[in-house]
């Protein structure tokens, strides 16, 4: 495996864009960006500065002027990285800068005119021209997804529905690192259909937004592709190597306004620029090198692109600039920004067999497929055999391999239900001329073979279905040289490579010419040899001048960063107190308008969710118990309606005290006898004197009073015990009467 450790720094671009014509009608004060382009330097002038004030000058890895291609951009910045990702690594491109500086120019480009289309079409080109060109061996499983980033909450672009989608989660695995969980992904056979996947996602971005350029301007936009390449290694065995490629139109970076605004409204402004302000802090973290501290978690988009900023990937960002001087201001910021950016190291390394590569998963499947369809073949190919007695006279062997095979496949499957329903054919023939059998057996035998085909029908459709869903599954994978036809001749191949040249060796130009004006810096002292000592203190004012208004310089820039952060605190400690006043607000109603009781239940059951930033209410039952929801009776009270003491159980078997009576009595229906149709029986009156009381008969009945209806058939009273209370109350309402 080839996981050795290099660090390598993020890549800076900076691209100015040229003025527009709103901004040309302005006035006269043109541009106040320049670029020198073999140094890749941008020097920066303060339209309201003095003309004495020393410019500001930043150098990046490269700059492009309003008059570069975006071919150049491409071919010098790009193409090493989309290189990098076809070799398994991961890769970002990211464009960083003010609304209407060229971030989606930059990234997207205007697709129709081939000099004008952006990083990401010429990204299409290049992977699968790529692939193209491969050698035969290697197979590819190309996927794209999209996404979007607004107002902390990640939109999937590529679902139908996404307008009413809920807001996707971010999961974090250990074996593969932050993901987008249920994000969709569209396997990608050509240029067209990834061409096609962005255009659904642009379309899907546009419906949301009631105003784009608003909505653009405010959102992050994702369009990741994943690469995977099957190649057979030294050991023989088939190794997978991923490569991840994300390219990021980030929004606006202008400063969100948030002064004047409250409430809902104040929370969604600061949720607004949240990514932004936390990649800008990720960012500063981690070229200061020193603060162990990397704030990933802060938001969406940093730990998206945590493997991007500091991890696993090669990183490009372009910063975008406008040349306007009213927006000095954020240009300057912009510029420090990138200039901080340049100071991030990564360390890439080749994904190699990584766990969740769905071109192995791809590769099973196919391998099921063709065992399948094999056993089939082979079957047919027995009963052919048996069938006639014939010799099939295919080789069939098994030894040749892809397309040939499946052709060979379908068609003995074809000849095979041909012979066979030519047979059937012939035999029901047979039977129907056949003048020895009787009907009923013609007719019975003439039904089975109708089932017969039947049955070779459903076969031959299900053959085919099997070899559908295999050819499917096959194409979605690309074989180098083989899937994509190359149009292009060599002569154009030829001119792309010199192409490529050219901006390798512009690369390596710029490299040599910065490296030098470092040094020379550095060694023009030792060079120096001095005649006179006139000619030393020249020598050494001249130096000294130089260094003061480096220092001048510097010091300027401290200033100007110190004024930075003394707004950016103010505007936090607006919005702090801000929120501290409507967090007031809150509380007043709480403490005055919520008992105290119900507020701590609901304190009680709260908890927060760091996967989901977000407070939730614990369920009411826990999840455990869920399914038997009735508590379980205590053993101590089985058969009665609860708990009861021994004293108790006691007190009823002995029906001493009328209280502990009523545990027990059931139902009491009304016993309503009719009026007048019973007569006083004297015999059962005098029966009942010579029991001993009233009361000890009750005990009897095992203290359970359970009355007679009146519509019951009448019995003679003596017989149940059941009816003595009854009687036993008439005796009391004689009694009462007399
Ligand atoms: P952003 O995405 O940063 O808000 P856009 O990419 O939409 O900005 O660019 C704003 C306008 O400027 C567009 O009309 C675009 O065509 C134009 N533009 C930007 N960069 C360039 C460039 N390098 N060359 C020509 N036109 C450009
Ligand atoms: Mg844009």
């Amino acid at each position: 495996m080839s996981k050795i450790k290099s660090s390598e720094a993020v890549k800076v671009v900076v691209r100015c864009r040229p003025l527009n014509r709103k901004e040309e009608s302005n006035g006269p004060a043109g541009g106040i960006v320049q670029m020198d382009l073999r140094l890749g330097q941008v020097i920066l002038r303060n339209p309201r500065a003095p003309a004495s004030e020393p410019q500001k000058t930043f150098t990046f890895d490269a700059v492009y002027d309003p008059n570069s291609k975006q071919r150049d951009l491409y071919d010098e910045s790009v193409r090493p990285l989309i290189d990098s990702v076809l070799a398994g690594f991961n890769g970002t491109i990211f464009a960083y800068g003010q609304t209407g500086t060229g971030k989606t120019y930059t990234m997207q480009g205007a697709w129709m005119d081939p000099e004008k289309r952006g990083v990401i079409p010429n990204a299409f080109d290049h992977i699968f021209t790529h692939i193209s060109r491969s050698q035969s061996d290697k197979q590819y499983l190309v996927r794209a997804s999209y996404l979007e980033i607004y107002r902390e909450e990640i939109r999937d672009l590529l679902d139908p529905n996404h307008g009413s989608a809920r807001a996707l989660e971010l999961r974090e695995n250990p074996d593969t690192g932050v993901y987008v969980q249920d994000l969709t992904s569209c396997v990608c056979k050509s240029i067209k259909e990834i061409e096609e996947v962005m255009n659904v996602g642009n379309q899907a971005r546009a419906v949301g937004a009631t105003d784009m350029n608003e909505h653009s301007s405010r959102s992050h936009a994702l369009f990741l592709i994943t690469v995977e390449c099957s190649q057979p290694g030294p050991d023989g065995r088939k190794h997978i190597r991923v490569g991840r490629l994300n390219l990021v139109d980030l929004a606006g970076s202008e400063r969100q306004a948030k002064t004047g605004v409250q409430g809902e409204r104040l929370k969604e402004a600061a949720k607004i620029n949240l990514s932004l302000s936390a990649l800008g802090n990720v960012i500063s973290a981690l070229a200061d090198g020193r603060s162990s501290h990397v704030p990933y978690r802060d938001s969406k988009l940093t730990r998206l692109l945590q493997d991007s900023l500091g991890g696993n990937a090669k990183t490009v960002m372009v910063a975008t600039l406008g040349p306007a001087p009213q927006h000095y201001e954020e240009t300057l910021t912009t510029l420090r920004y990138a200039n901080r950016a340049k100071n991030i190291q990564n360390q890439p390394r080749v994904n190699e067999d990584p766990k969740d590569a769905l071109l192995r998963e791809f590769q099973r499947e196919i391998a099921r497929l063709r065992a399948q369809l094999n056993h089939r073949k082979w079957r047919n190919k027995q009963k052919m055999e048996q069938m006639d007695g014939e010799t099939w006279e295919k080789d069939g062997d098994g030894e040749t391999d892809g397309e040939e095979e499946d052709v060979e496949v379908e068609k003995e499957a074809e000849e095979y239900v041909k012979l066979e329903e030519q047979r059937l054919e012939r035999e029901k023939q047979a039977i129907r001329e056949d003048g020895s059998l009787l009907a009923g057996e013609k007719q019975r035998l003439l039904g089975e073979k109708e089932r017969m085909m039947g049955d070779l029908r459903r076969e031959q459709e299900a053959t085919e279905q099997l070899t559908a869903q295999y050819k499917a599954m096959e194409s979605k994978l690309l074989v180098g040289g083989k899937n994509i036809i190359d149009h292009t001749n060599e002569q154009q191949k030829m001119l792309e490579m010199k192409r490529q040249e050219i901006a390798e060796q512009t690369r390596k130009e710029r490299e040599i010419q910065q490296q030098m004006l470092v040094q020379d810096e550095e060694t023009v002292e030792l060079r120096e040899t001095f005649t006179s000592l006139q000619q030393e203190v020249e020598a050494k004012t001249k130096k000294l001048k130089k260094l003061y208004a480096k220092l001048q310089c510097i010091k300027a820039e401290i200033q100007d960063v110190n004024g930075e952060h003394v707004t950016s605190r103010q505007e936090l400690e607006q919005t702090q107190n801000e929120l501290v006043r409507e967090l007031k607000f809150k509380y007043l109603i709480i403490e005055n308008f919520i008992p105290p009781e119900e507020k701590n239940k609901i304190m009680n059951r709260l908890t927060f969710d760091p996967e989901e930033d977000q407070w939730k209410f614990q369920p009411l039952v826990p999840a455990e118990s869920k399914s038997s929801q009735m508590k379980k009776r205590p053993a101590s009270a089985v058969g009665y309606k609860r708990p009861i003491s021994q004293y108790a159980r006691v007190a009823i078997a002995m029906g001493a005290h009328s209280r502990y009576r009523a545990e027990n009595i059931m139902f009491l229906e009304l016993d309503m006898t009719p009026p007048n149709t019973s007569s006083l029986d004297h015999s059962a009156e005098a029966e009942l004197n010579q029991s001993p009381s009233v009361d000890n008969l009750i005990t009897k009945d095992k203290g359970v009073r359970k009355s007679r209806s009146w519509c019951q058939t009448p019995k003679s009273i003596t017989s149940s015990s059941s009816n003595v209370s009854l009687t036993g109350c008439h005796t009391a309402t004689a009694a009462l009467a007399q």
